[in-house]
């Protein structure tokens, strides 16, 4: 089944509430209000087109696209679109000097996302089934709620929401310059939901090392489910030192690209529950790996964002626990997986059982 032409295109598709999240200088991070989507459509010999993508914020997609259509593309070209080992180790090699992670390890995810949506439709199967077939739905917790731009009255709104539609509990971002500032609005919260609440935090690697620890030991008090993110994603000693002294566990792998980077975390004892991103850590085909990592160090794996793709890991696979809702590419599809009472059901279509929606190609496609 040889790769016949490969077609590429930018969405930039309007978030579904303009947001802040933490950054390391300042009180917040500017305010963004669109994520942009690189997408790509790998078309075989057969018959049988697959689609993949990738996604970014504040920047980068054009240049995604760019490596996409000018290095990767004729990479592939008359490949056979089935082996995708061999066709991940061909577009790593050729890219590594500039590569390994960032924009081009997250073209090289949106290529491997579109080679194994071809490989569910040539086995006529949903690639939850492919990988095990775990079970029919996956639990969600609320993500697109806890904003550092939103007052805690308007957080309280969305997490009543969230919990209602059965939902197993929230993600709020801290990181504000005063840290006491996330600790008072967080006693807030958790008295106003009760402690039985599942609340996660999320410090968008805000923080040093000393100011990581105070906050940390606030949450140990405030019963927060975890802490991610906590440091620069670089410092695997750092989160390690913090892992030993907290019991609060340590989420991380969201911002880290290829099995090898958070292999480093794994090895250290410097994450406790592992969040890699589909479309930065290199698509399914590495994803896969890092869940077998995480499962050999007995560590879970809740898979930062990007639900449409990674519900056929957390459905597929034993030691994938969760996913995190958040809405931002839902509106790219024709027919996006289904929410019922707080779960994602599990595709029914073969392989990924996506599709782009013409209508958005047509009001949000940028190149
Ligand atoms: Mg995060």
């Amino acid at each position: 089944m040889n790769i016949e032409s490969i077609e590429t295109f930018v969405l930039e598709l309007p978030l579904t509430r303009p947001i802040v999240a933490a950054v390391s200088t300042g009180d917040r991070g500017s305010p963004c209000g669109s994520v942009f989507m690189p997408c790509v459509k790998v078309v075989t010999d057969e018959g049988i087109e697959g689609i993949g993508y990738a996604w970014c914020i504040g920047g980068g997609g054009k240049a995604m696209n760019r490596v996409l259509c000018d290095d990767m593309s004729p990479l592939l070209l008359g490949e056979n679109a089935l082996d995708h080992e061999r066709l991940w180790e061909k577009l790593y090699w050729a890219t590594q000097p500039t590569g390994r992670h960032g924009l081009v390890m997250q073209a090289q995810s949106a290529i491997d996302l579109a080679l194994w949506d071809i490989k569910g439709k040539a086995a006529e199967m949903p690639l939850h089934k492919l990988f095990g077939g775990m079970r029919d739905r996956a639990p969600l917790y609320g993500s697109d709620g806890g904003w550092l731009n939103m007052s805690v009255e308007d957080i309280l709104v969305a997490a009543a929401n969230y919990l209602a539609e059965g939902m197993y509990g929230i993600k709020l971002k801290i990181g504000h310059a005063d840290p006491m500032v996330d600790v008072h609005r967080l006693r807030d919260i958790r008295l106003a939901l009760g402690s039985d609440v599942w609340i996660s935090v999320d410090a968008n690697q805000k923080w040093d090392y000393t100011t990581a620890i105070q906050v940390g030991r606030e949450l140990e008090q405030l019963g927060i489910a975890w802490y991610e993110e906590p440091m620069i994603c670089e410092n695997v000693v750092g989160h390690a030192r913090l892992a030993e002294k907290l019991d609060v566990p340590i989420a991380l792998g969201e911002t880290l690209g290829s099995r090898h980077e958070i292999g480093s975390f794994l090895q250290a004892n410097a994450v406790d529950i592992v969040q890699p991103d589909i479309t930065r850590v290199g698509g399914m085909t590495e994803i896969l790996k890092v869940i077998a990592m995480a499962g050999a160090a007995h560590r879970t794996v809740e898979p930062h964002l990007m639900m449409e793709a990674s519900v056929h890991l957390a459905c597929g696979l034993p030691g994938v626990t969760g996913l995190e809702y958040m809405p931002w590419l839902t509106k790219a599809f024709t027919d996006p997986p289904q929410v019922k009472d707080g779960q994602m059901l599990a595709p029914t279509a073969p392989g990924l059982g996506l599709e782009f929606s013409p209508r958005a190609i047509e009001h949000f496609r940028i190149a």
